[in-house]
């Protein structure tokens, strides 16, 4: 028996739906997803494991015009997408105009290996439109196979599935069969934080905070850890906190419940708030968060 597999990863600018659709082809929630854009900031690989073929999927960022330190890590954890790629996932939606970003579209255009072009979102769309929109597509990138999606919906997207693993080259395992991801398990804790933290707060709040596992320690009936909430200024600090503590308590108590769906498990979780000033734009603290590349 000949086995397949191959490197599938999912690019496009942020928020056209690249974080739904691939949480939706590892049937997991490794992503967090939410209505804002930059929600994703690491590459984190979601692997499918199948008798004959193994898919290596990669989450991207997306592409953004960096304004500090942290974006630059971000657009390169994108641009690094395109270079290993055996199969490329060039998602785009119903809303996003073709010239958005010509410049990453254009590097695209010129990959050597398949490009699937996911038009997302077709769910807030009707058959008339979305037939000219297809049209559009086609003529700005030919080589490109286009197939209408909605990953919200589900829909078309086990044609997706299905396409990829004919186009997956011959190929041994790149990871043991039962792995899922290369994140670690603090790695999804501090993303759950951070999901609760784009939704509970506005503006500038959720872009200046990275979250932090320090302590996570497992025994037969329990989780307990201790996560630290950085933030760039005083002020932030007491938004995070909140009157009487009132805010903090509700990113816990939330964060807590989807951690311990995310680990069928009784989840003890201690919150801090840490000012760690400026950390967006120092070497330092990039590279102690993980953005080093
Ligand atoms: P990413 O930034 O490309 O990773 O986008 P996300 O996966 O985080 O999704 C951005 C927003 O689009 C979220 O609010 C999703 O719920 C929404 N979304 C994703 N896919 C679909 C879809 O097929 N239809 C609709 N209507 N919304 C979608
Ligand atoms: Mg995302």
């Amino acid at each position: 028996m000949t086995h397949k597999a191959g490197f599938v990863n999912i690019i496009g600018n942020p928020n056209v739906g690249k974080s739904t659709l691939m949480n939706v082809f590892v049937g997991e929630k490794l992503s967090i997803i939410t209505s804002k854009s930059q929600t994703t900031r690491h590459r984190i690989l979601g692997i499918v494991n199948g008798e004959d073929f193994q898919i290596v999927y990669s989450d991207t960022p997306g592409v953004i015009k960096p304004a500090y330190k942290l974006q630059e890590s971000m657009l390169n954890f994108s641009k690094s997408a395109l270079s290993d790629a055996d199969i490329l996932l060039y998602v785009t939606d119903i809303y996003e105009k073709i010239d958005k970003n010509e410049e990453f579209l254009k590097i695209v255009k010129e990959a050597e290996v398949p490009v699937l072009l996911i038009l997302n979102k077709i769910d807030q769309s009707n058959d008339e439109d979305l037939d000219k929109l297809v049209d559009i597509w086609h003529e700005n990138f030919p080589k490109a196979e286009i197939i209408p999606t909605s990953a919200l919906k589900q829909f078309n997207t086990q044609n997706i599935f299905n396409r990829i693993v004919e186009l997956l080259p011959e190929s041994e395992a790149f990871y043991p069969k039962d792995t899922l991801t290369d994140k670690t398990e603090r790695f999804f804790v501090q993303e759950i934080i951070r999901e609760k933290i784009l939704k509970f707060y506005n503006k500038e709040i959720p872009y200046a905070t990275e979250i932090e596992v320090e302590d996570f320690k497992e025994d037969d009936k329990i989780i307990r850890m201790r996560a630290v909430i950085n933030v760039e200024r005083e002020t932030q600090k007491g938004i995070i906190i909140g009157h009487k503590g009132v805010a903090i308590k509700k990113v816990g108590v939330e964060s807590r419940k989807d951690i311990e769906k995310f680990f069928d498990k009784q989840v003890h979780i201690e919150l801090f708030v840490k000012v760690r000033k400026d950390w967006r734009n120092k070497e330092d603290d990039l590279r102690k968060f993980g953005y080093h590349n």
